[in-house]
């Protein structure tokens, strides 16, 4: 086995590169150094507002509160006041890492097959049903009261103010809202609930004319919602009798559905967004060649399966070409795809949320347990693709659970998922690090915009097996770990992360993309760690994906992997489907010693990167 040098990864960044002042769209990452905070975001005037913030004096804290409210202006489509999401934060002072939960929660009117009965995902995933309990604005403010300096009007006010004046509509923002998404029920004026969807596109398309790039879009009512919540804070979205009216016009909104839904509308409630909550949890971490991999715990399956593939090909010479294990070849790849075969299988299975009252109990420490995994590692042969890849036993592993005699049969189910959210990542002077991905699921989430309040609503809720699972036949035990359930939140796979080394955060990530969230985390780590590439190299390089271990599931491929390898995995019996872009990471570097701090901006998206260094005279 190789033993890895551990060495930090700023060696291979260049310092003297401007390529950050250029125009965003030439920008895949930037060799620029910082120090005073620098800022990610999928979206360039978001980054600017954080670096803003940052240069104010504002901390990390403050800036991705600001930020994450400014992306709800400027990419709508992908994040907002109807969504949720996971906010992991590191904290210099007393180096501790955070993550605060702000996942969507199912009302109690949920049940495990309430999705069972409309088998087309479209008209299930954007219909009110759908629609889980927002929770990012309580991210954003349970943040700043815990560690921020600003208040959570301030956070809101450039936001707000660019709701009011307008922002351009960038390229990508014009392209989605030409997709199908926003064409629901356009149909002949007499359809009763196509009022519902007539909303966002009053606001995308006005008049029936889609914006363009370019184009001016202003959004009154969302910076109405701003005002309201910047007057009364949070209780002005979750109190019910609140004058504000927001939580009855949630109630009301996710009451409308298609016409063809037969599980009837949505359920929830003014209690259910009355009593919805945050979690403060803890993350989760492995090490991994001398680095410590410290990640998203449940209800995301993101960490789960990162750290297991990486604890899965630690065995393996990752990094050294001469064995063919270098980037891009043929034994590396097949190994990362025998990891993320069986990784996906373990999850189907086994992952869901494990803290809501009626949440089964789930072998979270068995599938992390270096016993369990070396027995799934041992599965993985170089040069073979395993067949009828099944999800392990994780059980005689995992003190929780006192059975370890009864096998699970179960064979992984395939989920629909196709969410497209946001990541960002921010840094301040003083080194405290959020990464955060922040989600209304689907782009456009359901497609519903909340009348007069100009956010979208999530489908989060189809992120639930849309076919229950559980079975307690000993012979055939599943845990139903990701059945719907009330007050429970539907697994997800996005995974902010952050990577340490002796004790002290050299980078943070994180990127969108539903499933393929886990696969490409899981790509630029091995980048930086094993392969040594730059921070912008390991950004830019080609990505493939495997969320499944069915014997016949594609692999995600993008474009510009070897012919060569391409040849190779296909006598192993792999599959491809080719795929213009996978994911969008944001990341930064910090460097301990130098405090040079350093940030890249997928160029699969728009991406921008900002720095307060930048800002200050
Ligand atoms: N619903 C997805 C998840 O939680 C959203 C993430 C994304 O698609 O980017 O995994």
């Amino acid at each position: 086995m190789r033993k890895a040098p551990v060495v930090l990864p700023d060696t291979t960044l260049p310092d003297d590169d401007d390529s950050w002042k250029q125009s965003p769209k030439s920008k895949p990452g930037t060799g620029k150094a910082f120090r005073d905070g620098v800022v990610t975001t999928t979206e360039p005037l978001a980054a600017e507002v954080g670096a803003l913030v940052l240069a104010g004096g504002g901390n990390a804290i403050d800036a991705a509160a600001a930020v994450m409210f400014m992306l709800n202006v400027v990419e709508p489509q992908s994040s907002g006041l109807g969504g949720g999401g996971f906010m992991m934060v590191h904290l210099a002072e007393t180096n501790e890492t955070r993550v605060i939960n702000c996942r969507e929660t199912a009302p109690q009117s949920a049940f495990p097959n309430m999705f069972q009965s409309q088998p087309d995902f479209a008209l299930r995933s954007s219909s009110g049903y759908a629609v889980g309990v927002p929770g990012a604005l309580l991210c954003a403010s349970t943040g700043l009261d815990a560690w921020g300096t600003i208040s959570l009007s301030e956070a809101l006010q450039p936001a707000n103010a660019a709701a009011t004046n307008g922002v351009v509509v960038s390229p990508r923002l014009a392209a989605d809202i030409l997709l199908p998404r926003l064409d629901n029920e356009l149909g002949p004026p007499d359809n009763p609930v196509k009022p519902a969807y007539d909303v966002a596109r009053a606001v995308f398309r006005p008049n029936g004319v889609p914006l363009e790039a370019g184009d001016l879009l202003v959004q009154p009512d969302l910076a109405h919602t701003f005002d309201l919540i910047a007057e009364a804070g949070p209780d002005a979205f979750y109190q019910c009798g609140h004058e504000a009216g927001i939580a009855q016009a949630i109630v009301a909104t996710q009451q409308i559905t298609r016409v063809a839904n037969p599980a009837g509308v949505g359920g929830m409630d003014c209690e259910d967004i009355g009593s919805y909550e945050v979690d403060d949890l803890a993350p989760i971490s492995r090490s991994y060649r001398g680095y410590e991999v410290v990640t998203m715990p449940p209800p995301s399956s993101g960490g789960v399966a990162l750290l297991q593939i990486l604890a899965m090909l630690e065995r393996f010479p990752i990094g050294d070409a001469l064995a063919d294990f270098g980037f891009g070849q043929l034994s590396t790849a097949n190994v990362m795809l025998e990891a993320m075969r069986l990784a996906f299988a373990d999850r189907a299975v086994w992952v869901g949320d494990r803290d809501c009252a009626g949440c089964p109990n789930l072998p979270i420490t068995g599938l992390l347990s270096n016993a369990y995994l070396t027995g799934r590692a041992d599965l993985i042969e170089v040069g073979q693709r395993q067949l009828g890849v099944t999800a392990g036993d994780p059980r005689p592993f995992d003190l929780n659970f006192a059975d370890p005699s009864v096998m699970s049969t179960t064979l992984p189910l395939l989920l629909d998922e196709d969410g497209d959210t946001t990541h960002f990542v921010i840094i301040d002077k003083w080194g405290n690090i959020v990464t955060f991905t922040t989600s209304i699921e689907a782009t456009w989430g359901t497609g519903l915009m909340v009348p007069n309040y100009g956010f979208l609503l999530n489908n989060q809720l189809t992120d639930f097996n849309a076919v229950p699972t559980a079975n307690n036949d000993p012979g055939a035990f599943n845990p139903g770990a990701n059945d719907a359930a009330a007050g429970k939140r539907p697994r997800s796979s996005m995974a902010p992360t952050m990577l340490f080394l002796d004790g002290d955060p050299i980078a943070a990530y994180g990127s969108p993309g539903g499933a393929t969230i886990i696969n490409t985390v899981l790509a630029v780590t091995l980048n930086l760690v094993d392969h040594r590439q730059s921070l912008k190299q390991s950004v830019i390089a080609p990505r493939f994906s495997l969320t499944s271990p069915a014997n016949d599931a594609a692999i995600q491929l993008e474009p510009n992997l070897p012919p060569n390898v391409l040849v190779g995995l296909q006598a192993l019996g792999y599959q491809f489907t080719a795929t213009a872009a996978i994911g969008a990471i944001q990341a930064i570097i910090t460097i301990p010693t130098s405090h040079k701090q350093y940030g890249a901006a997928d160029a699969r998206r728009i991406g921008g990167v900002s720095a307060a260094d930048k800002i200050k005279p």
